[in-house]
C-alpha cells in the first residue's frame, strides 16, 4: 500500500508541476494582453419570451491570443481569480460593457440592459459599489440598465458583508441575478437573503429539457417558485426550437442560447438589433 501511495504521489506531483506552469506562463501572458489590449468584449443578445424582442445583452469576455487563438473564459477566469489580475481585468470588462451600452442607448435603444459577470473576488476589497457608482457615472449609463450576474460561491467569503453590498447596489437601481442557478449547493436560503430580480437557470437543466422527465420537472419548478418570489426567469443554452416552445408554454420570462444567437462583437450585435424581427 505504500509503493503504491508513492507512486501515486508522483504522478500526482508531476501532473501538478505541469499544471503549475501552465498557470505561471498564463499568468505573464494575462498581464501581456491586459496591456497590449487582447481583450474583446462579446455580447449574446436575451430574448424576452412574451414580446419575442431582444430586452437586453450579456457581456463575455473573449481573449485573442496572438499565437493560442482563442482562449476560452473558462480556462482562463479561474487564474486571473488566482492571481488578482481579475480586479483590473473585471474593471475593464464593467467600464466598456457599460459605455458600449450607453453608445446603444444614444442610437435609440432606450430599454436594452446589459448583464455584466461578477466574480466574487470584485467583492473582497470593499469598495465594489463605489466603483460601479463611478463607471456609471463616467459612462452615462443610466443604472437600470446596467445588471450584475453572481454565482452563489459569492457568498463563501463574509457573507453578511456581500449581502449588504448587493443592497446597496439595488438601491443603485442596479439589477443583479444568479447566474448558474440550481448548480450550487445551498440556493434555496441564497434566495430568501439575497436581493435579486432573477434567476438564470443553468443549460445543464435546459439541454435535456424535452428528453428527460426530471430536468423538466426541475426547470418547471424553479420557474414557479421564482415567480412566488417576484423574480424573473432566464434559460441559458437555449438550442432548439422545442426547447423554446417548453420553456414558453412554462412561462419562463427571457431565454438566452444559440437557437437565438451566439455571443457576438459589438458591430455585429448592431446589425442584429436592426435586422432581427423576433422569436
Ligand atoms: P456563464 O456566465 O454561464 O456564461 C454563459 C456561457 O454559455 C458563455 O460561455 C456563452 O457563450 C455560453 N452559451 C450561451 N448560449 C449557449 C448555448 O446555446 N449553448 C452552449 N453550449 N453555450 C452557450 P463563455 O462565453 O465561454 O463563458 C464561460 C464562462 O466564463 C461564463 O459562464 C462565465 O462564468 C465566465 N465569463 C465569461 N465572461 C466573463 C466576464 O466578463 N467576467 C467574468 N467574471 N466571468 C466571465
Ligand atoms: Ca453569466
Ligand atoms: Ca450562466
Ligand atoms: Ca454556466
Amino acid at each position: 500500500a505504500k509503493q503504491e501511495g508513492r507512486n501515486t504521489y508522483h504522478w500526482f506531483t508531476s501532473e501538478l508541476n505541469q499544471s503549475m506552469m501552465d498557470r505561471v506562463t498564463l499568468r505573464s501572458e494575462l498581464q501581456k494582453a491586459i496591456e497590449s489590449e487582447e481583450f474583446e468584449l462579446y455580447f449574446q443578445p436575451l430574448i424576452d419570451a412574451r414580446s419575442g424582442r431582444v430586452g437586453g445583452m450579456e457581456a463575455l469576455i473573449r481573449w485573442n491570443h496572438p499565437e493560442r487563438g482563442m482562449v476560452s473564459p473558462a480556462d482562463f477566469i479561474p487564474v486571473a481569480e488566482d492571481t488578482g489580475q481579475i480586479i483590473p481585468m473585471s474593471q475593464w470588462i464593467l467600464e466598456t460593457a457599460c459605455r458600449q451600452n450607453r453608445l446603444l442607448y444614444d442610437s435609440g435603444h432606450r430599454t436594452n440592459v446589459v448583464s455584466v459577470n461578477v466574480s466574487p473576488i470584485q467583492f473582497q476589497p470593499g469598495n465594489f459599489v463605489d466603483i460601479v457608482k463611478r463607471t456609471l457615472e463616467t459612462t452615462c449609463l443610466p443604472n437600470h440598465l446596467l445588471e450584475l450576474e453572481i454565482v452563489e460561491s459569492v457568498l463563501l467569503h463574509d457573507p453578511a458583508r456581500v449581502i449588504a453590498t448587493l443592497h446597496e447596489l439595488r438601491e443603485l437601481g442596479v439589477g443583479i441575478s444568479i447566474d448558474d442557478f440550481g448548480t450550487g449547493f445551498s440556493s434555496l436560503s441564497y434566495l430568501k437573503r439575497l436581493p435579486i430580480t432573477k434567476v438564470k437557470i443553468d443549460r445543464s437543466f435546459i439541454q435535456e429539457i424535452t428528453n428527460d422527465p426530471k430536468d423538466a420537472a426541475i426547470t418547471q419548478g424553479i420557474i414557479s417558485m421564482a415567480h412566488h418570489l417576484k423574480l424573473k426567469v432566464v434559460a441559458e443554452g437555449v438550442e432548439t426550437g422545442p426547447q423554446a416552445a417548453f420553456l414558453r408554454d412554462n412561462a419562463c420570462d427571457i431565454f438566452q442560447g444559440y437557437f437565438f444567437a451566439r455571443p457576438m462583437p459589438m458591430a455585429q450585435l448592431t446589425e442584429f438589433l436592426a435586422s432581427y424581427t423576433g422569436a
